[in-house]
């Protein structure tokens, strides 16, 4: 199959999980995950119907948009980012999806001021509580919602979570959480926000994300082929 063919075998499946669903497939955006593709690659994605690029790390996205290869497309930081690394992806990223600490938020926060901007982010929830893995627990939640509700050049919209990797059952039960989670965050969330994007799923589960409500889904290796 080519790329071209890839993503529209993905679109598919993803207006197939909608329509299960009862919900319009318009409400669910595709990111293609490119992490390791290069600029050729990810410039020819661009051409065909993704909604936005997701990027895993700094150096290949400084790549990619040194060679404009997103085109028209936004971008979204989807990866590990580092506090000191902070002012390259602010203002670059239409969204922060992968915000875990405290610590990265006010970071993101004054690279935002400095560059008078509001930079849209998402909480990274650790939902399966798994040791070391990135993402604020959920007792830790509401801390990190009140934070990010007092820096001004923060705009929360909403929650992400990469659950462990499991069976459907187990998985949608997470994904289920994060939905709930999400509708208890929309209920008290401040004016700078505007809660509207749960990221769930990728290329082995983003179907299940799509039954149990997420608004974005990142799909990598289903759209680019296995990485080497
Ligand atoms: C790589 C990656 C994806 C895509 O994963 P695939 O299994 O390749 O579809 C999604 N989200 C994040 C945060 C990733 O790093």
């Amino acid at each position: 199959m080519t790329l071209k063919d890839r993503i529209a075998q993905a679109r598919e499946q993803m207006a197939q999980a909608a329509l299960k669903a009862g919900r319009n497939p318009r409400d669910i955006l595709l990111c293609a995950a490119c992490k390791a593709q290069n600029s050729e690659t990810v410039r020819q994605a661009a051409e065909y119907d993704i909604d936005l690029f997701g990027e895993n790390r700094m150096q290949e996205m400084a790549v990619h948009l040194a060679d404009k290869a997103y085109q028209s497309k936004p971008m979204h930081f989807i990866g590990h980012l580092q506090t000191n690394k902070v002012r390259q992806v602010v203002g670059q990223a239409a969204l922060i999806q992968s915000v875990g600490s405290l610590r990265l938020l006010n970071a993101i926060d004054k690279a935002a001021a400095q560059k008078e901007i509001t930079q849209d982010v998402l909480i990274e929830v650790n939902i399966g509580q798994e040791a070391g893995k990135a993402g604020v627990t959920v007792g830790e939640l509401p801390f990190l919602l009140e934070k990010a509700s007092e820096l001004p050049n923060i705009r929360l919209r909403g929650l992400m979570a990469i659950p462990p990797p499991g069976p459907e059952k187990e998985t949608r039960q997470y994904f289920a959480r994060m939905f709930a989670l999400q509708e208890q965050v929309k209920g008290k969330a401040g004016a700078n926000s505007r809660i509207d994007t749960l990221s769930l799923g990728m290329s082995d589960s983003f179907v299940w994300a799509i039954l149990e409500g997420a608004t974005l889904v990142r799909v990598g290796r289903q759209i680019f082929g296995e990485r080497v």
